[in-house]
């Protein structure tokens, strides 16, 4: 059983490899103890946890035993004991996870998006997507798999996907599939339809939805797919989503003081969720970025950084590089610690602006985890007067 950390290309996995003897990742292994009713697995770049999370609140509104496992937290392995053999069971998986699966087989499963990420392991975005594509190969033609139909490689598995597409849509209309029609373009804030055309399923309802951007609206229709497909009624969706708040460290609102609100967004480790993150807010911000890099460029980022950035300060190992890559941009100054970076956004934000730790890194450089690193930012918040 390899742990996801492990590369693997190690010697010792090629030797067994070639003496054809079976490599399999926890969840391989801990799956095939186990015989749910139904087993929902949820894959993506971005919005793992924020997705599984919902999706899990919403099938316990109607079987209190369903649980949650996986990459978000505890280990398939760790509950293999409580997961009843008619309960429904929700899983966040990695594609380190997916690397080493054989028979590993979701009822419905669901890829959000698939944007650059652990290049270093995986090599190649098309070694990246086919790893999250394996999430649906032993789905049967009866089965369900999720996909988000404005991202073009995700539209791109689902010829290769064995069971039916659901697609949702943020930004268009389908005939077959969830799409969301907003007031304007961005559908910030969730204030736009629902619309439901699923097999014989047609159903359209305001999305009332506490969580801020676009990002968080795929993640409520992507969630919306796994329930309609798993049967669920749309009053009981509905209930659920309204009183959904999201997960702690993803743009999770810290505090208010003198007219400014703290942001903790600790868990945006790529540039791709600083983007969202940017693109989630209409206030002026004071952008708090940097951390260990996963080699990225963040020029990605230039015309949103100067669009909604008024400061930029710059902690940890990959300062350097961003104050390359954005520093024209927009003033920025290069601050070290987090300690030094709330001081100083403290004293530089005026009432109406927002702070908000982004950091598009990952946070190995200073802390253990982006937990911990989210945490000593909320405590640096919390002690500011
Ligand atoms: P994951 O478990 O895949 O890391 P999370 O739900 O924990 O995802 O969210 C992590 C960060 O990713 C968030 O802080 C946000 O910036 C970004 N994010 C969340 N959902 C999406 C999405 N659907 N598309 C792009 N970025 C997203």
């Amino acid at each position: 059983m390899r742990s996801p950390g492990i590369p693997d290309r190690l010697p010792l996995l090629q030797k067994a490899r070639k003496k054809g003897i079976p490599i399999w990742s926890e969840l391989e292994l801990a799956s095939r103890l186990i015989c749910p009713r139904r087993l929902i697995a949820v894959t993506g770049t971005n919005g793992k946890t924020t997705t599984t999370t919902l999706v899990g609140k919403l099938f316990q509104a109607v079987d209190r035993s369903t649980q949650v496992a996986g990459n978000i937290g505890t280990p398939l392995s760790q509950i293999v004991r409580r997961v009843r053999k008619n309960s429904t069971l929700v899983l966040e998986v990695s594609s380190y996870q997916l690397e080493n699966i054989e028979r590993f087989h979701p009822t419905i499963s669901v890829i959000l998006n698939i944007t650059p990420d652990h290049l270093e392991h995986h090599g190649t975005m098309r070694a990246y997507a086919a790893m999250k594509a394996r999430i649906f190969e032993n789905q049967t033609a009866s089965e369900t798999c999720v996909l988000n139909a404005d991202d073009s490689r995700c539209r791109a598995l689902a010829r290769r996907c064995p069971g039916r597409v659901l697609f949702f849509s943020r930004r268009k209309k389908l005939k077959q599939g969830i799409y969301y029609k907003g007031r304007g373009t961005s559908g910030a804030r969730g204030e736009g339809l629902v619309v439901i055309h699923w097999r014989n399923r047609h159903a359209r309802f305001p999305l009332r939805w506490d969580l801020p951007g676009p990002h968080n609206v795929e993640n409520a229709l992507a969630a919306i797919g796994v329930a309609v497909a798993g049967g669920l009624s749309i009053p009981v969706i509905r209930s659920v989503l309204k009183r959904f708040q999201g997960v702690e460290h993803r743009l999770e609102v810290v505090r208010r003081l003198r007219g400014v609100r703290y942001i903790n967004d600790s868990k945006a480790t790529n540039v791709d969720s600083t983007r969202v993150a940017l693109e989630a807010f209409q206030e002026p911000l004071v952008l708090i970025m940097g951390g260990r890099g996963k080699g990225a460029p963040y020029t990605g980022l230039r015309d949103l950084v100067k669009r909604h950035v008024r400061r930029l300060l710059l902690v940890g190992e990959d300062a350097g590089r961003i104050q390359k890559d954005l520093g024209h941009a927009v003033p920025s100054k290069r601050v070290g610690t987090l300690q030094r970076a709330v001081a100083q956004a403290a004293r530089e934000a005026v009432p109406g602006d927002v702070v908000l730790l982004s950091p598009a890194c990952a946070s190995f450089d200073q802390y253990s985890n982006y937990e911990e690193r989210g945490r000593h930012f909320k405590r640096l918040v919390l002690k500011l007067r």
